[in-house]
């Protein structure tokens, strides 16, 4: 059973998560919040494996919980829960601020009840998440700027590992790059883990930030 708690100011919002959490074998609700000082509370009460994070609330927001939550963790040398932020199609920045906090990915509040019950399943079993819609809305807004350097590091993939970088940003999974370059996923899986360590990234959600940042996916 995965522990899931779910952090929200709007309380009209939060009984419909609950309902679906707890309509799954697999998963168990444990505890809820209105906002980033209840969530810490909450979260060394209830001990959730997964938290839903709401960005926007009264009190204390929920970068500024993602991070004391994770922080709280270390310090207590304990396992921090993994954090699934629930963002809103205008909250890009916010969503990659608290992926930089270390929230294991995001999902649109409107997104369809089978995403986020995979999106809870994913980020516990270690692996990070996010809403294919949220990552075109990030490359759509940032096309609007002005272009930015291509930071040195990237220099240093491969041009195959620049192919599969790009395709890793926009959301594809190992399984798709795989089919798409004809390659096996196992060494799909190895050329993310050598672009990720040349890049000093943890994960996939802090490549596709990236490649945000640096406007590297349609290049
Ligand atoms: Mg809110």
């Amino acid at each position: 059973m995965i522990r899931v708690g779910l952090v929200d100011d709007q309380s009209l919002f939060r009984p419909g998560i609950r309902m679906l959490v707890q309509s799954q074998a697999d998963l168990v609700f444990v505890g809820e919040a209105g906002n980033g000082v209840e969530a810490i509370a909450m979260v060394e009460e209830a001990r959730p494996e997964v938290v839903l994070m709401d960005i926007r609330m009264p009190v204390m927001d929920g970068i500024a919980a993602t991070i004391a939550i994770i922080a709280g963790a270390e310090s207590r040398a304990t396992i921090p829960p993994r954090i699934i932020v629930l963002t809103t199609f205008d909250l890009d920045e916010a969503a990659t601020r608290a992926i930089r906090g270390g929230a294991s990915g995001f999902v649109l509040k409107d997104a369809d009840p089978k995403f986020l019950l995979a999106a809870i399943r994913t980020v516990h079993a270690g692996n990070a998440v996010i809403a294919p819609s949220a990552t075109r809305d990030l490359f759509a807004h940032f096309d609007e700027r002005t272009s930015v350097e291509v930071p040195p590091a990237y220099g240093y993939l491969t041009a195959r590992e620049q192919e599969i970088f790009r395709l890793a940003a926009r959301g594809l999974s190992n399984a798709e790059i795989a089919s798409g370059e004809f390659l096996s996923e196992a060494t799909v899986k190895t050329h993310i883990s050598r672009i990720l360590g040349k890049l000093g990234l943890r994960d996939r959600v802090q490549l596709v930030v990236f490649a945000f940042e640096h406007r590297l996916t349609y290049s």
